[in-house]
């Protein structure tokens, strides 16, 4: 680790946060899947930092961006707070508000706040911005159209990039068969551009010390509101009551049971382009079930 970006970043803090420069206690913490992940403890203030590879910037303005964008939700989740982003030393960084983070909590209140952030809508598909989704890049223009969003942007990105890491054959025909025949998943469902985490699996998820819910690390951007549902039932659930929660604001259309696995063919290809082989056998199985479908 390059101690040289220390300096420039306590600097940083200073300038955004307005309190004068004050030595900071740094604490390494254990991070994520992608980033390392700090704790810098001032004389008054605690904030949460991640760094990675000068060139990643981009990542974690986008990052910012998306934690802002899901801040000015009414009554929607809790989310760090965004303080700076920048280079220093050769590192990006992100800086953010410190939140003790617990595993338990309110989880009515998280499927209240979840179905808060996705009562934000936009009125097409996309973002304003690029982002990440794990270390892959996710593209998000803006488009009125979800099942070509989701065709292109998604699925065919994913795919195109497996391609390219050596996942031919079946993986590739199959795949291409779904995506010719997406539009059957949506004959009767036009889903809201709603504004999305992107990435909730449980890991994102937590709670702060009053017990109220706390999402981060998002991949946000307006899209069908079942994809987060669908992510946050891929590796885990969250509580049963943070569902029923959901549903009590905003009920969900019976065809999402059917669509659950599309959405989440997504992440287990995008784990195949980071993690490698099983999952891309995982993906086929979900393909050949999906298109036994339609
Ligand atoms: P990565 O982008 O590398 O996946 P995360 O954003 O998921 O990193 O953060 C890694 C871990 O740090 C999380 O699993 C969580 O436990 C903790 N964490 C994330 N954000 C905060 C925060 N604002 N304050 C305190 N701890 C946090």
């Amino acid at each position: 680790m390059n101690d040289d970006c220390w300096a420039g970043i306590e600097q940083a803090i200073a300038e955004a946060s307005g309190h004068a420069p004050a030595p900071m206690r740094r604490t390494s913490v254990g991070g994520g899947d992608i980033n390392a992940a700090y704790r810098l403890e001032g004389p008054t203030e605690r904030w949460f930092v991640k760094l990675n590879r000068a060139d990643r910037l981009w990542m974690f303005e986008a990052e910012a961006a998306g934690l802002a964008a899901m801040a000015a939700a009414a009554e929607g989740p809790r989310v760090p707070r965004p303080l700076t982003t920048g280079v220093a030393g050769n590192r990006s960084y992100a800086v953010m508000e410190w939140i003790d983070l617990r595993p338990r909590g309110d989880t009515a209140a998280l499927g209240h706040a979840l179905a808060h952030l996705h009562a934000v809508t936009a009125d097409q598909y996309g973002w304003d911005r690029d982002n990440t989704i794990g270390d892959t890049d996710q593209v998000n223009p803006w488009g009125r159209d979800w099942v070509a969003f989701y065709r292109e942007h998604r699925l065919r990105f994913q795919l195109d990039l497996a391609r390219r890491n050596g996942f031919g054959g079946r993986l590739q025909d199959r795949g291409e068969a779904l995506a010719a025949r997406l539009g059957a998943f949506f004959s009767d469902y036009t889903p809201a551009p709603s504004l999305l985490h992107g990435d909730l699996w449980s890991g994102n998820v937590a709670f702060d010390g009053s017990g109220a819910p706390v999402l981060y690390d998002p991949a946000v951007y307006f899209g069908d509101r079942e994809s987060d549902l669908a992510m946050s039932e891929l590796f885990g659930r969250l509580p049963a009551a943070a569902y029923s929660a959901y549903e009590a604001v905003w009920p969900l259309d019976a065809g999402y049971p059917v669509r659950r696995e599309l959405y989440q063919l997504y992440h287990i290809l995008n784990h195949a382009n980071l993690f490698g082989g099983p999952y891309a056998r995982e993906a086929e199985g979900m393909i050949d079930r999906l298109l036994a479908q339609v």
